[in-house]
Parts: structure tokens; sequence; C-alpha cells
């Protein structure tokens, strides 16, 4: 069996090392010409499952790697007030159920870092500059075309090519996206000596969701290395979420435009996207696929983003990408070993994925939500919630100890 798998990003590099691992025969194709030539972005924080599935397919060598150059992910949730009022902090044990252990635990990883470290032990199984445009089906083998006229011929083929997924748009032309009607800018500000002693303690020590007028938002998070061996420095990541129409039309300049929309805010939050790299600054779409009901099962399957793109509200795109590696893995991993039938395998994996992808996606988007929701009598049921929580404890731990550590 000869596994084709479209996409080398989070999820696809995952599988692949579980697939190498496991001894079954697999090749990836990249549209990017290099590992690095795209600017990656931000930090990923990586939860409870994303650690276990990295954990389960890396190589001992290249996880400890990955625990090693991780960074601080921070203490816990905080639920703030534009003004920095503190409304609940959801402490870390609630997130994690009290689990430290590296392969259990919540890391903060820079997408570059993460995907070398995908990269180490594979790199001659994934082809670069590889541009996916089609597949065809003859007499059970799957031959996928690419832009450069070339074609690889598998058994499987592996759909992880991202939220605009090509092989999706053949498989399931009908699956579609949801539109939230928002969307969100992010950028980062450097932690140095000077920037920590203006900002309030808590922005650098952990995630934070700040809520704004009603229909505007704020999402902070924290990457401070464990190690300095190499890259670039600790920062904290912001990200301003607001409804399409509290932008302005008018908006060559990100950063002046989110300095704009959250005047009259606490001045530290000001002055934090004042001061962020303007080459930083970037705005992205905030729209999630719609839910799709299960598919007559064939050879050609999709995974993470290109089945279940969701809101990064939550942060559980790129884990819940990783949990599909780890899941196909095992299952093509019993069909390599003769102890299970290929599309059963597969039926098997498309059953579960669904379920627990598009249940992901449905936490990703009531979370948004709340952080968009224009209504002043939403906003102010969700600060009278948040104080209810911080007021008492065991209504806390009840509500989000369940919702965060319950598997
Ligand atoms: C601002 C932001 C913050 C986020 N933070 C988090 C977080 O903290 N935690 C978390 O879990 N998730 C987070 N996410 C979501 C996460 O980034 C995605 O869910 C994750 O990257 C999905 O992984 P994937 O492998 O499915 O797709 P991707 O990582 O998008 O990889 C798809 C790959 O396919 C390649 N490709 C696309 N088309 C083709 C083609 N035609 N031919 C060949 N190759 C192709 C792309 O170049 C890419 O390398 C965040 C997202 C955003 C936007």
């Amino acid at each position: 069996m000869h596994v084709i798998v479209i996409g080398g990003g989070i999820g696809g590099l995952c599988l692949a090392n579980g697939l190498k691992r496991a001894g079954v025969s697999v090749a990836v194709y990249e549209r990017d010409i290099t590992p690095t030539n795209r600017n990656q972005g931000y930090r990923i924080h990586i939860n409870t499952e994303g650690s276990s599935a990295l954990h389960d397919c890396l190589s001992p060598e290249v996880w400890e790697r990955f625990v090693a150059t991780a960074g601080d992910p921070g203490a816990g949730m905080a639920f703030m007030t534009h003004r920095l009022d503190l409304l609940t902090l959801i402490e870390e044990d609630l997130f994690t159920g009290g689990r430290t252990a590296p392969e259990e635990g919540h890391h903060a990883v820079s997408r570059i870092t993460l995907r070398n470290l995908l990269l180490a032990d594979i790199s001659e199984i994934v082809n670069f500059d590889r541009k996916f445009t089609g597949y065809e089906t003859k007499d059970g083998r799957i031959t996928a075309r690419f832009a450069d006229g070339s074609t690889a011929t598998g058994d499987v083929l592996i759909g992880a090519d991202g939220s605009n997924s090509r092989v999706r748009a053949q498989l399931l032309p009908q699956a579609g996206y949801l539109d939230t009607g928002a969307l969100a800018v992010g950028g980062k500000l450097y932690l140095t000596p000077e920037t920590k002693a203006w900002l309030p303690e808590r922005i650098p020590a952990g995630m934070n969701v700040i809520f704004g007028q009603p229909g505007r938002s704020m999402f902070t998070a924290v990457f401070k290395r464990r190690t300095y061996d190499a890259g670039e420095g600790d920062y904290v990541l912001w990200s301003l979420v607001a409804r399409r129409d509290a932008y302005p039309e008018k908006r060559d300049d990100l950063r002046e435009t989110v300095t704009q929309m959250i005047e009259g805010w606490h001045p530290a939050l000001v002055r934090m996207v004042a001061d962020s790299d303007p080459g930083d600054v970037e705005m992205f779409d905030f729209r999630t696929s719609a839910p799709v009901k299960p598919w007559p099962t064939g050879p050609v399957t999709l995974l993470g983003d290109a089945i279940h793109a969701m809101l990064p509200t939550g942060g559980e795109g790129g884990n819940t990408a990783l949990r599909d590696a780890q899941l196909l893995t095992a299952k093509l991993a019993a069909v390599g070993r003769g102890q299970a039938e290929l599309l059963t395998a597969l039926g098997e994996y498309e059953r579960a994925m669904i379920e627990y992808g598009f249940a992901a996606s449905k936490r990703a988007l009531s979370n948004a939500r709340m952080g968009i929701s224009a209504s002043r009598i939403n906003r102010a049921f969700a600060r009278a919630f948040f104080r209810t929580c911080q007021a008492v404890p065991p209504l806390k731990r009840r509500i989000f100890g369940e919702r965060w550590s319950s598997d």
C-alpha cells in the first residue's frame, strides 16, 4: 500500500511521520517552494490532544526536541473587560486536568519550528513545489496531478491541503463554508525589558480574552521559549476580532486601524498594538467549514482544515488536525499489517473524525459568537456569567474543568 498525502502542513506532515514509523509507504506533495519560503505566522497552542498525537507520531528524538524548543504557554486563561478588570481566571490545572507529563501537557510552538521538526525524519519523502490540481481513479489506484505536469500514483490519497482544499473541492463539491460576518487582525509585541516594564502583569502571564464594546473582543497569548538556541525572541500575540461592519472601509494601515478601533480601552492595550511591528500585522477571514454528513467511503479522504476548518477561537484547529493524523496513522498501520481492510479502516476514521472534528468546530463558533455578538444584553450576560464563575469556584471548576480536560 502506498499513501499519497497532499499538503505538508501540520496534519499532513504528522501523518507522514506516523506512517513512516509504522512501515507504511508514504509520500507528501506540498505546493510551497521550500519549507520556509512562506511566513508561517504566529505561535500555535498545542493542547493535550495535539501533544498526544505528536508524541505518538514523531520519533522519540524529535519529540524531545519539540518539548525542548517549545514555549511555555503561561498559566491559564483570564477573561477581562477592555479596562483590564478581571472577570474570571481559569487556572492552568483546569485546562490540563492536573496532568503534567509533556505528552499530556500544553505547549506553545512557533509554526516554523514545528514544520522543521515535522520534516526532520521525513524530508526525503516530502516533495516541495508540487501544487496539486486534481486526481483520477483507475483500476483501484489513484493518480494525483500537479501544476507542473507531473503525476503520482498510489492506493490511498489523503487531502491535507488546508482550508481551501482542492482535494475536498473534487471529493465533496457540496461542502461549503459558514461566514461569521467577522474579520480578525493579529499582531505581536516582542517582550523586552522595556515592554515588560509597562505591560500589565497578566498580559504576558498566559492567555487572555478581553471583551470590548459589543461586537469586538481581543485575544492575547504569550510565547516564552524554554530554550534560546535559535529564532526570534519572546512575544505577546494579540488578535482583535470584530464584526466586518465595525472596520473602517479604508484600512491600508492595519495597525492604525486596530489602534483606532480600541480607542478608550486600557492604555496598555492601545500601546501594545501601537508598538507592534507593522510587518507582523495581518488580517484574516473568520470563516468555518459547514458541517458535512458522512459520505460513501472510498480511497480518497480528508484530514484537518481540509475537512473541518474552524475558527481560531479555542485554538483547536491544528490540534484536531494532529488528532486526525494520529487516528489515521493507527487505522492505516493496521491495514499495512494485514489486520484491517482498507475501506473499513478509512470508514471508521471518517466517522470518528467527522464527529469530533465538527464538535470542535462548533465550540470554536460558539466562543466566537460570544466575542462578536453586537447585542448589549449578550455582552452584559457574558460578563455576569464570568463574574459568577469567579465568585463561585466549584461552578467554575464544573463548567471549565469539564469542557477542557474531560478526555
Ligand atoms: C491566527 C490563527 C491562530 C491559530 N492558532 C491556533 C492554535 O493556537 N492552536 C491550534 O490548534 N490551531 C490554531 N489555528 C488553526 C491552525 O492553524 C490550523 O487548523 C492548522 O494549520 C490546520 O492544519 P492542516 O494541516 O489541516 O492545514 P495547514 O496547516 O493549512 O496545511 C495545509 C498545507 O497544504 C498546502 N497546500 C494547500 N493547497 C495545496 C495544493 N493545491 N497542493 C499542494 N499543497 C497544498 C499548504 O501550502 C499547507 O502547507 C490558528 C489559525 C489561525 C488563522
